[in-house]
């Protein structure tokens, strides 16, 4: 079988450091690594929609700003399809047969979908197809017959939710569809990186995030003014590690070479966690110790952006070429789910034969 990646992210604002650590990040080592058969990174403009259905022009603008934020840091159009999921009709109509394969009941007990309503204060009125995005979602993965989803741990239930309908629907029509695995960033501290303000996610929607386009200086004033430990007040207070995003920061980026060149008096981060916890260590030496570290990392991908935004309409025709090719692959399964669901009239030569000699013996 195949190995086959499919990934993507909604258009709803610039991308950030969780998406960096949560699935940017290994989807270019992954790309890089050469394993995979086949790699999709869709933008998931339709899935943004579900909840900005009324500012179609924030998702419209965002297209442009994922897409370069996906070529600065280094997925490559040659090896990775990147398109734009509205464009690639298939994939609403696969969303629509999977839908007999769901109970609204499943759907209200999905917990990130649970945990999204709450946040967008749709408790009160839930619009049908927001509640539909995890179906919608299925029809993302099985259309590319992905083996791979590399995600944050918040997609876990999507993914579960799709080897569902998988199963579902190859039991009930034929062996058609592929269930998928999730494919979670190793280190913890990646699967959900806090927000600046210490939120439990660092989310586009709460503006607690920095932003992998962000300028030098906006990147150090964010670190400078980021939650801590509200209990650390002076510098010999004892600090806590717990809840305190600078250092699950830290366990997301620092490599030992960081300590060498930017705090040689430690030799790894477990000797700095200990100081700060034993008191003595002030907040803003391990804020600058981040800042650093968060520099090193993405001042090659701001430049590549900026090399990128100098020809715009290359872009667009990356996305072209990229949707179109999907498209392809997206319709080819369609028609295989077509076919097992008996739904091929016109294709299906048997058919019109057995209904002529029905005809014929009456
Ligand atoms: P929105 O607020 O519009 O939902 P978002 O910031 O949650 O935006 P998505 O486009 O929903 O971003 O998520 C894209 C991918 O990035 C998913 O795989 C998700 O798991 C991952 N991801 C998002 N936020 C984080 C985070 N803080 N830490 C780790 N992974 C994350
Ligand atoms: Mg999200």
């Amino acid at each position: 079988m195949q190995k086959i990646i499919l990934t993507g992210d909604r258009p709803t604002g610039r991308l950030h450091v969780g998406h960096y650590v949560g699935s940017l990040r290994r989807r270019v080592e992954l790309q890089n690594h050469g394993d995979y058969d086949k790699i999709f990174i869709m933008i998931a403009d339709a899935q943004a929609l579900t909840d900005n259905f009324d500012n179609p022009e924030k998702v419209r603008q965002n297209i442009l700003e994922v897409a370069l934020d996906y070529l600065a840091v280094g997925l490559n159009p040659d090896i990775s399809t990147i398109f734009i999921q509205s464009q690639i009709p298939e994939l609403t109509e696969l969303t629509f047969y999977y839908m007999n394969l769901v109970t609204v009941a499943r759907l209200q007990r999905n917990p990130t979908v649970k945990s999204e309503i709450q946040l967008r204060n749709f408790e009160a009125s839930i619009p049908v197809g927001f509640l539909c995005y995890p179906i919608s979602q299925a029809a993302d993965i099985t259309a590319f017959k992905a083996t791979t989803v590399p995600v944050g741990d918040d997609q876990l239930p999507m993914i579960e939710q799709t080897r569902e309908i998988v199963r579902k629907f190859n039991a009930i029509y034929k062996e058609t569809l592929v269930e998928p695995e999730a494919l979670l960033p190793d280190n913890e501290a990646c699967m959900r990186l806090p927000g600046t303000d210490g939120m439990a996610k660092m989310s586009k929607s709460l503006d607690n995030c920095i932003y992998l386009a962000d300028d030098p200086k906006v990147i150090n004033q964010k670190i400078l003014s980021m939650y801590t430990d509200p209990l650390h007040i002076r510098v010999e207070d004892p600090g806590h590690i717990d809840g305190n995003p600078v250092f699950t920061y830290l366990e997301a980026f620092c490599k030992a070479e960081h300590f060498e060149r930017y705090l040689p008096e430690y030799m790894n981060l477990d000797e700095l966690k200990a100081h700060y916890q034993r008191g003595g260590l002030g907040d803003v030496k391990i804020k600058k110790f981040l800042n650093n570290i968060l520099q090193e990392e993405l001042e090659p991908i701001r430049l590549r952006r900026k090399e990128y935004e100098k020809d715009i309409s290359a872009v667009y025709d990356i996305l072209k070429a990229g949707s179109e090719r999907a498209r392809e692959i997206a319709a080819q399964t369609l028609s295989e789910v077509k076919n097992a669901m008996r739904i091929n009239y016109f294709d299906d030569k048997e058919l019109l034969y057995n209904q002529i000699s029905n005809y014929s013996i009456k």
